[in-house]
């Protein structure tokens, strides 16, 4: 039989869009993702399979299958469940950070605590959110967040927008967007590629003036700067990068006198919003930055606070007030769910519970040694469920990550995957298309597996997937 005459006789037994939804492998199928969307497969599948039989090239895979219909039939299913798996995949999934980056901005930054995670499950039917249950009446959006802001940070008001970038965008058009705001060009910062200081500016309306030089700033330089038209002073933290050696900026107590000298509010964007005081090098407390002067700060909620993303403002009720009243500020405000997970973090750090209680802060305080007395039982237990890969422990660093404390490495115990056939990047993907995907890093030749920002309760998931290779 020549080739011209087998094409289209195998076009001919392609199965029919009904005699595929028909087939039995799909039934489940059908009803998972219901019978509208499996057509739309179907007919997609099948339409690829009839290209592929008629491209003059016979190169496909279907080419050299005995084009029969029933092998024709069994292909098609085939590709209509790996259709249907790819589409699912390519939504948000939970995944294992295996990683060691604790606030992995590609994972979703902070995990979130159990309080949290049930807050936000009620929050999901009706809730108090604008809604005084003692009076019966309306109440005020966010005022217990609100407050517990004003109890951790000792500021006179607070208000919750959508993240950091929004908030730093709703401060300065509303305190500057009809004049000047002076910043030092050693903190025109860009973070996580798409928040950049100058863009914000400019989208806000302000007028960027830039004084001293990228390593070195002075008072001086500041208060030359001030003019007429001058609204605003800012300073932003320099989150994910640190100028180390002949380098400085004026003290913020000093800066602050000086604005207030000139009856200018100084605005702070701290960024990874530090609540208490702890060991990451220049991560300075927000109550702190509150305490020496700054009338107005911003911060995110799914950094070093622990929560989900949200951008976080306290400050002086003079001005917080006007944030709030401003329009922009109903375009930015949030919604009922971030609120009851905010609530619910603020309220484990008012309790002091926050490193018992919020993930990313109990992930930050292991220390290497409580990692590897996790790691050690982890691979005996998984050579003995015999897995072919070599492990080992070796010693390394996790990463706090999320733009925060890049000068603070955080040690850790690794457990180091190599395997006689496999590749580091066949052993990475395979962990990564395990059912619950666990994603590693590699360096030198080896798989990474960081138990630091692996829960306990995923250890029995993790051991499995490293039986699995
Ligand atoms: C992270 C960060 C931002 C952006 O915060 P988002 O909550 O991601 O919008 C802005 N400014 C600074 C200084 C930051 O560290």
């Amino acid at each position: 039989m020549t080739t011209a005459s087998k094409i289209p006789a195998s076009l001919r037994m392609i199965p029919s869009i009904d005699q595929l939804l028909r087939a039995q492998e799909l039934a489940q199928l059908r009803q998972k993702i219901g019978t509208k969307r499996l057509t739309a497969i179907a007919r997609l599948v099948t339409s690829d399979m009839r290209a592929e039989l008629s491209s003059a090239t016979g190169r496909s895979t279907l080419s050299n299958t005995e084009a029969d219909a029933t092998s024709l039939l069994a292909e098609a299913v085939k590709r209509t469940i790996q259709t249907c798996e790819l589409e699912r995949s390519a939504g948000s999934r939970r995944v294992i950070n295996a990683t060691g980056v604790v606030l992995h901005t590609n994972l979703g930054r902070a995990p979130l605590s159990e309080a949290a995670c049930s807050a936000m499950a009620a929050a999901g039917r009706y809730s108090t959110l604008e809604y005084d249950l003692l009076t019966g009446t309306r109440g005020t959006r966010g005022g217990r967040v609100e407050a517990l802001l004003r109890q951790l940070t000792g500021a006179e008001d607070a208000l919750v927008v959508n993240n950091c970038a929004a908030a730093a965008l709703l401060i300065l058009s509303v305190l500057a967007g009809d004049g000047e705001t002076i910043v030092s060009r050693g903190e025109l910062v860009e973070i996580g590629g798409d928040f950049r200081v100058p863009d914000v500016m400019a989208t806000s309306g302000t007028r960027m003036i830039e004084v001293g030089t990228t390593n070195k700033t002075h008072l001086d330089d500041y208060r030359r700067a001030i003019n007429q038209s001058t609204r605003l002073i800012m300073r932003v933290h320099p989150s994910n990068y640190r100028i180390i050696g002949f380098a400085g900026t004026p003290q913020l107590s000093d800066l602050a006198n000086l604005a207030h000298q000139s009856q200018l509010p100084l605005y702070e964007d701290a960024g990874s919003g530090q609540l208490h005081n702890s060991e990451l090098a220049d991560e300075v407390p927000v109550n702190n930055l509150v305490s020496q002067g700054a009338d107005v700060v911003s911060f995110s909620g799914d950094k070093l606070l622990g929560s989900v993303q949200a951008g976080l403002i306290v400050g002086k009720s003079s001005i917080v007030d006007k944030l709030r009243r401003h329009p922009l500020y109903r375009a930015l405000r949030s919604d009922k769910i971030r609120l009851a997970a905010l609530e619910a973090t603020l309220d484990a750090h008012v309790r002091e519970k926050a490193t018992s209680e919020i993930p990313a802060i109990h992930m930050l305080a292991t220390t290497a040694t409580e990692i590897r007395d996790r790691a050690l039982p982890l691979i005996e237990k998984a050579a003995k469920g015999g897995s072919t890969l070599q492990i080992e422990m070796v010693s390394g660093d996790s990463a706090v990550g999320g733009g925060a404390a890049p000068g603070s490495p955080l040690q850790s115990t690794l457990l180091a995957l190599t395997h006689e056939k496999l590749s580091a990047q066949e052993i990475e993907t395979r962990l990564r298309r395990f059912s619950t995907p666990i994603i590693a890093r590699i360096s030198d030749g080896k798989v990474l597996i960081d138990l630091r920002t692996v829960f306990a309760d995923e250890e029995s998931l993790l051991c499995d997937a490293l039986r699995s290779i």
